[in-house]
């Protein structure tokens, strides 16, 4: 009997094996290169706090106690900073569970869930294994279209996702779109505001959408500690959202869902504020060059306001971006391949420390030419 049709085993139930199963972006470069510059996964350039680091250290002593299981310092180290009541925050093992409890909490196996042209793929992957159908909305220029959006909204819609800035564009739609968005939806479908990349915008138009929370019962904003604050290895994710949501979602979560060293961690990022500025202004200085630079080199950019940016390669075959990337990864240069977002012909690249950046433009400038 093959593998395949052994149906006397235990079977998964309808859907879960249509889940492509998400492919994080690559770490290792080929045998042999001895720098590698990883900037394929959005990861912080300057790495943790210093005060994150320590406290991890000095939690590592005390491991075998459970940790908290409401997060209660973390949500309330969160809640100062942002000035938010941390009754209406749940903590998570990295955002991707809120995504994904959000999902388990809201959909019913034949419920809608919307997102975006080329949104981040995770929401895809919850809305299947919730047993939804995901339901793609067109974008305009790599860029979130609200008509778009409430042009596919149906009855059966219960959740529409939008990443602002969205990952892998980079790209923001401005906070009076989102709030038009919001009031043209029926009441009763959850928009989740999904802000991870929210602190490295430099935008007055922008907002991550706290106040919108606030103000209605059918919004929530997501938000991570694994980009500005340099934390993907804890894996910390929180949302702020309304009493019900809230309610309904601390049903739903694993009871110890956020360990101790992360808690740890998280308190002490929270607080420091001035790691948190150096992140934003190595940002600022060298996503604006690499912008400069990689359309100097006659390759299309999009214009991103987050720490990361798309890079766009010729049509023809020598030039693509998968000879880039190989030529790249051979020179210990990982961006991240992008095919599965929409885009074939593109790479991500995080924005990187100095070293990195100079890097990818002085190889990339070389296999232009090759
Ligand atoms: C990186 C990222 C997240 C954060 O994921 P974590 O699970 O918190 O590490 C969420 N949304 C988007 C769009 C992202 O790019």
């Amino acid at each position: 009997m093959t593998q395949a049709d052994d149906t006397s085993r235990p079977q998964p139930k309808p859907g879960v094996m249509d889940i492509a199963a998400y492919v994080p972006g690559k770490s290792a470069a080929p045998a042999g290169v001895a720098q590698v510059y990883k900037l394929s996964s959005n990861e912080n350039p300057l790495g943790a706090s210093p005060a994150a680091i320590e406290a991890v250290r000095e939690v590592a002593g005390k491991l075998e106690f459970y940790p908290d299981g409401s997060s209660t310092k973390l949500r309330q180290a969160i809640a100062e900073a942002h000035g938010l009541n941390p009754a209406n925050i749940v903590c998570s093992n990295g955002s991707d569970e809120i995504i994904g409890l959000l999902a388990q909490t809201y959909l019913q196996p034949g419920d809608e869930g919307v997102y975006t042209e080329h949104g981040f793929l995770v929401y895809q992957n919850y809305i299947k294994a919730a047993g939804g159908v995901p339901v793609i909305a067109k974008e305009t220029d790599e860029r979130a279209d609200v008509d778009a959006i409430l042009a596919v909204v149906t009855p059966k819609t219960k959740v529409v996702f939008l990443a602002n800035p969205n990952n892998p564009t980079g790209t923001y739609i401005p906070f009076d779109e989102v709030r038009r968005l919001h009031a043209a939806l029926p009441k009763n479908v959850l928009l989740v505001l999904d802000a991870a990349y929210a602190e490295y915008v430099r935008r007055n138009d922008y907002e991550a959408g706290v106040e919108l929370v606030a103000g209605a019962q059918n919004v929530v904003m997501t938000r991570t500690f694994s980009k500005i604050h340099g934390l993907g290895g804890a894996r910390i994710g929180w949302v702020y959202a309304p009493t019900h949501v809230i309610e309904a979602m601390e049903r739903m979560r694993g009871p110890f869902n956020v360990n101790a060293v992360a808690i740890a961690a998280g308190v002490a990022a929270m607080g420091d504020r001035a790691h948190v500025e150096r992140t934003v202004a190595h940002n600022e200085k060298w996503l604006g060059w690499l912008s400069e630079e990689l359309s100097g080199l006659g390759l299309r950019v999009t214009p991103s306001v987050g720490n990361f940016i798309l890079i766009h390669f010729p049509d023809d075959a020598k030039h693509s971006a998968a000879a880039a990337d190989d030529y790249l990864s051979a020179r210990g240069y990982i961006l991240r391949r992008v095919a599965g977002y929409g885009f074939p012909n593109a790479l991500r690249m995080t924005v990187g420390t100095e070293d990195a950046n100079r890097g990818v433009v002085a190889a990339l400038t070389e296999f232009l030419k090759s």
